[in-house]
């Protein structure tokens, strides 16, 4: 897709628009830019104009003012000419040129795949965003046009392009609620990412894509005719569409659909003009179409966190195919569609009380802030991708309220989210009125009541840091602990250092610990190793990540001298004594997925290579399948091992409970598992074929005591038939 834009063309689209624009400025700009890229060409050989022109074009698509417009246009001459910033200010005043400041400030933090650079490119991302939101709307539409030629780009250069696109511009395309744009670069990514997986599925859409167009168009007739009759304020709009390539793949692949099991591959839209008329026009579908039941979504009365609005249902058609209906007012959609941009659409200019607005300009002032705690910039990475993940639950306080929070979501970051100091001060939580404990996840319509400790001077659990799931509720527990105990934190954290190091067999003379941590305490901004023992104390430097690192360095600079660490730990120690593993998130120690074992079951370890010992049951079929080989080489890999007789460890583990179906009975079961003060990470429940319900639950147990209690407490509910642990 590699249009050949002109200002011809540009002109044309503001000449048709509703808004008022300033024609010979946006020309000026053009005629400035044009001059200043005279001779320079693009990758795919034309003039280098073309690209700021389909960037202006693009934003004048999403309704945007005039600076913006012109920002486009003058984006790249800072950069690639020898035009300076002073000249654009002087030209087109001082907005223009804050704009194509903080674009030129974005592009230059160099293209990148490791994570470490993306964290500082992310940062400056969302500092520029701050400032002006409009400088990242601009950047991504440059990225989509960018995008959209990439295929004139060398091979490894699409890659990263597609991989940085895909990771970081989509989701913000998607936090800031632009559907369009986040579609299209998503799947312009995925066409670099994956290019088998895009062209099955194109082909797969291709093959019946008459049939496809005439059902939606049937059914659009259909739903036209029968609200012929009904009482409108306007015509109600119905559009038929194909959801996007990569939203199917990600059904397909990622939740493990068949292209025939994905409901929503097909979605009528249909747009009224009043809240009231939406739900009209639910009853109207539902009466003419069977729905398909739990697959009702009301996003008006709970948005998304991006503040989507629309009724969602997916209803049978008479040809039994299944499809999605999307019902919202012109309002939603402006929202559905642009996002931020409809601000500049829709109004004229920032009106400042718009509480949108603020709502996401809220999320990055967040983002920026929470950054400011952590130092750890992989961590930075992944807390951004955490809190740009789509997926979110929306949880109400008992006063009716709705808080909406990231998908596995914990009572700590629900409390944070109310407020800093009754997450300081929780001490217990009650979810639609039973208490849970603190790591208990929240889901969609739980009502969650926290309970707080009236002691002024309470403050948060050094535990929470690993509970907690959100972004915000982790700096806000890190800056307490920051700030209030800054001589606890250096004692947890040299011991905790300590420990590490023995756990890892590092063993560095005291006075030169410094110099050997020279490089991270640079890396985490500390000056001293007292800083760095407190940055390791309030949890701002995650051992976990530094470790293996230090692990190698160690290695390097100190190993040579000393014996071969080899046979401390490997040893065919099958003939040897047993090691006892004291504690279950020990870095070295991987419970075997195929197994499952819990405190209490034999175990047997398995020393892999290079990833510390894996364990497994002594009933595992890996284990016994190695013993009937009886292979020497591989048999000394496997060595005994024993739980510590403490109860103290906890794990997880997946159970299934087949019943007979009956009302009541997923309540009856989680009833058990709450009255048991049994965490449940994740639930669900299915019909089986034969009539009987299947119930599956993931939960955190102390061992195989509790377990068998839990189970003889299960086979006495009321038409349960069988209970079991889940074989993986
Ligand atoms: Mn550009």
């Amino acid at each position: 897709m590699n249009t050949e834009y002109t200002i011809d063309m540009l002109i044309q689209k503001i000449l048709t628009d509703d808004k008022q624009y300033d024609l010979s400025k946006i020309i000026t700009a053009y005629e400035f830019a044009a001059k200043a890229h005279e001779g320079q060409k693009r990758s795919s050989g034309q003039p280098y104009i073309i690209h700021p022109l389909a960037v202006a074009y693009i934003l004048l698509e999403l309704g945007m003012d005039t600076d913006t417009i012109c920002a486009a246009m003058l984006h790249d001459v800072v950069e690639d000419t020898p035009v300076t910033l002073e000249e654009v200010k002087k030209r087109f005043g001082q907005d223009v040129a804050m704009l194509v400041d903080g674009v030129t400030k974005l592009n230059q933090v160099p293209m990148f795949n490791k994570e470490e650079q993306q964290a500082e490119n992310v940062r400056k991302m969302m500092l520029a965003m701050s400032q002006d939101i409009r400088v990242i709307i601009i950047k991504l539409a440059d990225r989509l046009h960018n995008m959209r030629t990439l295929e004139f780009r060398p091979g490894v250069k699409q890659r990263n392009t597609a991989h940085e696109t895909m990771n970081i511009y989509a989701p913000i395309a998607h936090r800031l609620g632009m559907r369009g744009i986040k579609e299209e670069l998503e799947d312009l990514s995925f066409h670099y990412l994956d290019p088998f997986a895009y062209s099955e599925i194109e082909h797969i859409l291709e093959i019946k894509k008459s049939e496809r167009e005439a059902f939606i168009t049937r059914i659009k007739e259909t739903i036209s005719e029968r609200f012929k009759d009904q009482d409108f304020t306007a015509p109600p709009q119905i559009e038929g569409r194909v959801k996007s390539i990569y939203s199917i793949y990600k059904k397909m692949f990622v939740h493990h659909k068949s292209i025939e099991e994905i409901y929503d591959k097909y979605a009528v839209r249909i747009i009224v003009s009043t809240v009231g008329e939406c739900y009209n026009v639910l009853g109207l579908v539902h009466d003419m179409f069977r729905p398909i039941p739990n697959r009702f979504k009301d996003y008006i009365s709970t948005p998304k966190a991006n503040m989507y609005q629309s009724l969602h249902t997916t209803v049978l058609g008479k040809e039994g195919i299944p499809f999605e209906i999307q019902i919202r007012t012109w309002e939603m959609h402006a929202t559905a569609e642009y996002g931020i941009a409809a601000h500049w659409k829709y109004k004229q200019g920032i009106s400042r009380n718009d509480s949108k607005m603020e709502q996401r300009l809220a999320w990055i002032r967040q983002v920026i802030e929470a950054q400011q705690t952590s130092d750890d910039v992989e961590e930075i990475v992944r807390i951004i991708k955490t809190d740009l993940a789509p997926e979110d639950i929306v949880v109400m306080t008992p006063k009716g309220d709705s808080v909406s929070l990231p998908i596995d979501s914990t009572v700590i970051d629900y409390a944070y989210k109310i407020h800093t100091q009754i997450g300081h001060k929780t001490v217990a939580a009650k979810v639609d009125g039973k208490m849970v404990p603190l790591d208990y996840k929240l889901q969609t319509g739980q009502i969650c009541e926290i309970i707080t400790s009236s002691e002024p001077d309470k403050g948060p659990n050094r535990a929470w840091l690993s509970i907690a799931k959100t972004n915000e509720a982790k700096s806000k527990i890190r800056s307490w602990f920051k700030k209030e105990c800054r001589e606890e934190n250096i004692q947890t954290g040299k011991a905790e250092l300590e420990r590490e190091f023995k756990h890892f067999r590092i063993r560095v003379p005291e006075e030169e610990l410094e110099e050997f941590l020279a490089d991270d305490l640079k890396r985490h901004n500390c000056n001293t190793l007292d800083d760095f023992y407190a940055s390791i104390g309030y949890g701002g430097t995650m051992l976990s990540k530094i470790l293996p690192r230090l692990k190698d360095k160690y290695v390097k600079l100190y190993q040579k001298e000393e014996e071969p660490e080899n046979n401390a730990v490997i040893k065919p120690v099958r003939k040897q004594s047993s090691i006892i593993l004291d504690k279950i998130d020990d870095c070295t120690v991987k419970f075997a997925q195929c197994c499952n074992p819990l405190p209490g079951d034999e175990i047997v370890g398995f020393i892999t290579r290079g990833h510390g010992i894996s364990v497994h049951t002594t009933g595992c079929t890996n284990y016994l399948a190695a013993l009937r080989r009886n292979n020497e080489e591989e048999l000394a890999r496997w060595m005994d091992v024993q739980w510590t007789d403490k109860e103290q460890t906890s794990m997880q583990t997946s159970i299934e409970v087949i019943a007979l179906d009956r009302v009541g009975l997923v309540y009856d079961i989680t009833a058990i598992l709450t009255e048991a003060r049994i965490p449940i990470l994740h639930s669900s429940s299915r019909n089986l074929k034969n009539g009987n319900a299947l119930f599956e639950a993931t939960i955190t147990i102390a061992g195989t005591e509790q377990l068998k209690n839990l189970f003889d407490k299960l086979r006495r509910v009321k038409d349960v038939v069988s209970v079991e642990r889940a074989k993986v």
